[in-house]
């Protein structure tokens, strides 16, 4: 395809090139891909890039500028490659070309992480919750895999809401996988593994738990079906990665059981992070 040829050519005379390892599409909506991490690249678990391709040339110069977009890190630390869950926007600017990338083409990656979905915005606690929907589920997808989340929290929980059931299968997997890999009950440990509590929800297909998290939460529903008290501020912990209504409705919701937002500069009982900017598709 022209992308392909245009990353071919183009690859060798960018700084920062990786090259995709593979490519797994989930739906026409979501796929996930990885690629070879950079030598350099120090990241902590939950931290966001700027990844891309090259854009289209210039209609009259000709010159063609990197186009590049946030992107969480979906892999833990500890990986020797990157892998990212992206989503396909129809018109998008970087994913109508990003979504047809294949095994050998390269992407560009600009090794300055950054974020506030990390273990250190947070002060201690016992029981830590991800709240996530659509491509927010990224940057657990690494959390999840990082063995400092299990060492810090006696229980794990991760919440992660779509539209439709095959939007979860991403998440799904990668907890089932996590719990069956041999190199993760290693790394992370069995009784770690055991601490993770996965409560998938859909808003429009049927399934065995539907509704917003939003709803199940001022309901009682979700405390009840996990088992667990309400949350408090002084067990609960609480990262949040969603749409912008998705975010400030969950925040509402925790700064009510008491909690307040960290920072990386000032750790406190909850961190934000928005999965995307604009209304989402
Ligand atoms: P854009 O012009 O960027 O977006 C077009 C429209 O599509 C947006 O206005 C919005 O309405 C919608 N949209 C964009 N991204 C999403 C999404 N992820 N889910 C639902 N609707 C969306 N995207 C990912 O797919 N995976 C990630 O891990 C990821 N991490 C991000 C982290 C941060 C901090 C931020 C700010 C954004 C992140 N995004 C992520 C969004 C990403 O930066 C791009 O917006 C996305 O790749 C689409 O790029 P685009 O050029 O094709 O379209």
């Amino acid at each position: 395809t022209p992308v392909n040829q245009v990353a071919a050519i183009k690859a060798p005379t960018l700084p920062d090139a990786q090259t995709v390892t593979s490519v797994t599409h989930w739906t026409d909506r979501l796929f996930s891909f990885r690629v070879t991490r950079p030598a350099s690249l120090r990241f902590r678990s939950g931290e966001f890039v700027m990844i891309g391709l090259m854009g289209d040339p210039h209609p009259e110069t000709g010159k063609q500028k990197p186009l590049l977009r946030a992107y969480s890190i979906a892999s833990p630390a500890w990986d020797d490659e990157l892998e990212f869950y992206s989503i396909k926007v129809q018109d998008g600017p970087l994913t109508s070309k990003l979504q047809h990338i294949q095994v050998g083409d390269e992407i560009i990656l600009r090794p300055k992480p950054v974020g506030t979905l990390v273990h250190d915005a947070l002060l201690p606690g016992k029981r830590l919750w991800f709240f996530s929907t659509g491509t927010g589920f990224a940057p657990f997808a690494s959390l999840l895999r990082e063995p400092d989340t299990y060492e810090k929290y006696d229980e794990v929980i991760i919440t992660h809401t779509c539209r439709d059931v095959a939007e979860l299968a991403y998440g799904a997997k990668l907890i089932e996988d996590l719990k069956a890999d041999e190199l993760m009950q290693e790394l992370i440990g069995p009784e770690n593994l055991a601490k993770i509590r996965y409560y998938p929800t859909t808003t429009r297909e049927q399934s065995p738990k539907m509704g917003r998290i939003t709803t199940l939460l001022e309901d009682g529903t979700v405390f009840a079906d996990l088992g667990v008290p309400e949350i408090t501020a002084d067990t609960d912990r609480a990262m949040v990665c969603g749409s912008l209504a998705f975010n400030k409705d969950i925040q509402a919701l925790l700064e009510g059981y008491g909690l307040k937002e960290g920072a990386n500069s000032e750790p406190g009982h909850y961190v934000i992070e928005k999965a995307f900017v604009g209304d989402g598709v």
